[in-house]
């Protein structure tokens, strides 16, 4: 027992004593004391009892009360109690804070349904994708809200292992959702919904890919086969037999240029890593090219060249002259004999420094309509199927340059008129820009150890 209540104790029994007494010796002197000491009590007590219900009604905006005896201690014991709980409080609401931030920022759409299938809570991606707002629709009816018959089915059937896909058109485009879901508590749902546009794009491209390469490799296989069959089945002078002889080795080597540029498509798009830089110089580099031009073209076309001298290109040699070198090859492959190819090496520079350079392949060829650009550089996207497999073509070389190109940050820009010719531009940025004879890191490694 503490201090104060002891003296309240005292004060109880000395008063009752003194009751006692008076009434026994009939002293009216001690009666009136007594009855003094026993109104100051309980006034003391109505008054602290009053400040603490006041202070009750709203604890944070009064002060502690300040009593005496055991009213210090009651005041004392509940304000302690109060922070207790306040601090507890707190603490829950702001988990509670943290954990619907967490909901808000996540992906996927989150959505609370109660046992009605009404919205109790759902996030701001749950907004976006089945264009609620977040304020105004809570409580209502989720089917009132989400219109899609199959939706409405889903959420009747109630067989939710499985989730459901759902066209929605936004405000830009169509888009899916994958929509599922998960019973808990007493009849609550909790419902999740996943962006799968992308996903599907890019399940659909899958699909073309292995289409495209099966019937790429399926169509020389047939042809071989038929040759195999004729030299079986026929009896053929050398003559006849070096030329079937020839005509199988043509499409064996397509096949093997299908798998050697399948595989470096595969490896650049699996190698997240940015090439190995070397300084290239790039002016040897359009000798390279020109020579390359003048050898495939046999003398059916008018090769030209126009190289500053003064700009060398940062990447990997290997990327990029598998790049570059398909654009050359190109332009020979789609112009017809007697046309021009021009290649040229330029660069703009502002108050003296280099801004960009360009590396340009210009023909006088077939030309490509306008609507055909933009998609040019898919996988096997070929503007005349038959020309490009005539000249060898497999359809992936613009597949690999834009690769290349985009691990170079360099940019691809493609001008062309049909029956007039086009202009194949590769623009790279300053950053990958050097004055030429600049050492490369590696060669200047390389030095080092020789010098030591
Ligand atoms: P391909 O092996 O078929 O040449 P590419 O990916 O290199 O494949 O090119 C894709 C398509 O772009 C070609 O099939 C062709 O139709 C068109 N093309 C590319 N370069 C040129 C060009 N210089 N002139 C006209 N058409 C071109």
């Amino acid at each position: 027992m503490s201090v104060a209540w002891r003296i309240s104790l005292i004060l109880l029994l000395v008063l009752l004593a003194a009751g006692a007494g008076a009434l026994i010796d009939g002293y009216p002197g001690a009666v009136m004391a007594a009855l003094l000491v026993l109104v100051g009590v309980v006034v003391r007590d109505s008054l602290a009892l009053s400040r603490l219900i006041r202070w009750l009604r709203a604890p944070e905006a009064t002060p502690t009360p300040k009593g005496s005896g055991a009213w210090a201690e009651v005041f004392y014991r509940a304000s302690r109690q109060l922070r207790l709980w306040t601090g507890r409080v707190g603490y829950e609401e702001s988990k509670l804070h943290r954990f619907i931030e967490a909901l808000q920022v996540s992906p996927n759409g989150v959505i609370l349904l109660d046992e009605n299938n009404q919205i109790d809570w759902c996030n701001a991606t749950a907004a976006q994708h089945f264009g609620l707002d977040v304020q105004r629709d809570l409580r209502q009816h989720a089917v009132h809200l989400i219109r899609n018959p199959e939706f409405v089915a889903y959420l009747q059937a109630g067989h939710f292992h499985e989730p459901l896909h759902m066209h929605r058109a936004g405000s830009r485009a169509q888009f899916t959702l994958s929509v599922q879901i998960f019973p808990y508590g007493d009849q609550q749902k909790l419902l999740l919904s996943q962006d799968i546009t992308q996903l599907e794009r890019t399940e659909a491209m899958r699909r073309d890919f292995v289409a495209n390469v099966s019937h790429e490799i399926k169509t020389p296989l047939t042809v071989l086969g038929g040759f195999v069959e004729t030299m079986r089945d026929m009896p053929l002078d050398d003559t006849q037999r070096l030329r079937v002889l020839d005509m199988m080795q043509a499409q064996s080597d397509r096949m093997r240029h299908l798998v050697d540029d399948l595989l470096v498509l595969a490896r650049l798009e699996g190698d997240p890593y940015p090439p190995a830089e070397v300084v290239i110089d790039m002016p040897s580099m359009m000798t390279q090219y020109q020579n390359e031009a003048l050898a495939l073209s046999s003398g059916r076309h008018r090769i030209g060249m126009e190289v500053r001298t003064d700009l060398w290109v940062r990447g990997s040699p290997q990327e990029l002259h598998s790049a570059l070198s398909n654009l050359v090859s190109n332009a020979v492959r789609y112009t017809p004999d007697g046309g021009s190819i021009h290649l040229q090496w330029d660069a703009v520079f502002v108050d003296d420094k280099p801004r960009w350079a360009e590396f340009s392949v210009i023909d006088t060829g077939i030309g490509i309509a306008a609507e055909h650009i933009p998609r040019l550089t898919e996988r096997f996207y070929r503007v005349d199927r038959g020309r490009s497999r005539e000249s060898g073509g497999t359809g992936l070389g613009l597949a690999i340059a834009k690769h290349v190109l985009l691990r170079h940050q360099a940019e691809l820009l493609v001008h062309s008129t049909p029956g007039k010719g086009s202009r194949f531009v590769v623009r790279f940025p300053a950053a990958r820009l050097a004055p030429a004879g600049t050492p490369s890191a590696a060669n200047a490694a390389e030095n080092a150890l020789k010098a030591a």
